[in-house]
C-alpha cells in the first residue's frame, strides 16, 4: 500500500492506474478504523481493481469543538489495518491540502429536508461540512465508484443527493452496518465509552429491533415515544428516534406508499454521541 500526503502525489499515481486500465473505488474516512471501515474496502476489492481510501478528520463537520478534539488519531495502526485487506493506497492530506488558503471551495446546494432533519437539526452545519469535504475528495480521486457505510443513513442521503444535483459520473454503493456481537453499531467512537456505558449501548440496537416490531400494531408517533422513553430509562440521552421515509427523510404519512422506511436514532451515552439506523422496510 502506498501512502500520500499531497494531492500532486496521489493525482500522479491515479493517473498511471488510470492509463493502465484500473477502475478505481474510493472509501472515504476520518480513521481510528475498525471492521466496519475494513469492510467497505473489501467491498469495493469486488468491483474496482484498484482501492483509495482517505483519512481525513474534517474540521468543518464539527459543530463542536470538543468532539473535534476528542475525535481518536491513530494513523500507524490505521495503515496496518488497511494494509492488511489488500487497500491499494491511503491518502492522508493536512488541513491545507484539503482547504487550500484563500479558494472558497464551500458547497452550496439545496439538500431541502436532507440535510435539516435528525442529524441536520441537532449538528448545524454538519451535512454542509460533510457535503464539501466529500465533493473536495471526490474531486481528487475521481473514483468510479464510491462506498459508503448505511450506519451513516442520513450522510448517505445527503451524499446521494448532492451527486445527483451535480450530475456527477460517480456511483454509491451502500455498504451494510457491521455490528459488536451484542448489536451495537462500530464505531470509532466507541473506544471512548466508559465501561458502564459501553454495557449499557447495545440498548439502542435492542430497540430499534423491538420498533420494528412494534409499528406492526402502533401509529409510529407513540412507537417513536415508546422508544426515546426506553433509551432514557437505560441510562442514555436520547436526542430523537424518528420513522421516516427512506428517500425523503420526511415522517411516513402513508406506510403503503412509502418505498423504502427507515428508523434514525441519535443518543449521548455518557459523553460520547451515537448514532444508528434500522431499515424497516
Ligand atoms: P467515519 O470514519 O466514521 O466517518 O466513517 C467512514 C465510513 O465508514 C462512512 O461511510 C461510514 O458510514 C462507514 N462506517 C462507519 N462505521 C461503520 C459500520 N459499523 N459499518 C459499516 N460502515 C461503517
Amino acid at each position: 500500500m502506498i501512502i500520500f500526503n499531497t494531492v500532486y502525489d496521489l493525482q500522479y499515481w491515479l493517473a498511471t492506474e488510470r492509463k493502465a486500465g484500473h477502475t478505481i473505488g474510493f472509501v472515504p474516512t476520518m480513521g481510528a478504523l475498525h471492521e466496519g471501515h475494513l469492510t467497505l474496502v473489501q467491498r469495493a476489492h469486488e468491483t474496482c481493481s484498484r482501492t483509495v481510501a482517505s483519512i481525513f478528520v474534517n474540521p468543518t463537520q464539527f459543530n463542536d469543538p470538543k468532539d473535534l478534539e476528542k475525535y481518536p488519531r491513530m494513523p500507524e495502526a490505521d495503515g496496518q489495518l488497511l494494509k492488511s485487506v489488500g487497500c491499494h493506497a491511503l491518502f492522508i492530506p493536512s488541513v491545507a491540502e484539503v482547504y487550500p488558503a484563500g479558494k472558497d471551495l464551500t458547497l452550496r446546494l439545496n439538500f431541502g429536508a436532507l440535510d435539516k432533519v435528525m442529524e441536520g437539526h441537532f449538528r448545524p452545519g454538519h451535512f454542509d461540512g460533510m457535503a464539501t469535504v466529500v465533493k473536495r475528495l471526490l474531486d481528487i480521486v475521481q473514483p468510479h465508484q464510491l462506498f459508503m457505510g448505511q450506519k451513516d443513513y442520513q450522510q448517505l442521503s445527503v451524499v446521494r443527493e448532492m451527486l445527483r444535483l451535480l450530475g456527477s459520473m460517480v456511483e454509491l454503493v451502500m455498504c451494510a452496518t457491521i455490528r459488536e456481537d451484542d448489536g451495537l453499531a462500530k464505531s470509532s467512537r466507541n473506544m471512548r465509552l466508559t465501561p458502564e456505558m459501553r454495557a449499557t449501548a447495545p440498548i439502542i440496537y435492542k430497540t430499534l429491533l423491538e420498533a420494528r416490531e412494534r409499528v406492526k400494531e402502533s401509529p409510529n408517533p407513540q412507537v417513536q415515544a415508546w422508544a426515546m422513553r426506553k433509551l432514557a430509562d437505560a441510562g442514555l440521552r436520547p436526542e430523537y428516534f424518528d420513522i421516516v421515509d427512506g428517500i425523503t427523510l420526511r415522517p411516513i404519512r402513508n406506510k403503503d406508499k412509502s418505498e423504502m422506511i427507515v428508523a434514525c436514532v441519535a443518543a449521548w451515552a455518557g459523553d460520547v454521541r451515537l448514532i444508528d439506523n434500522l431499515v424497516f422496510k
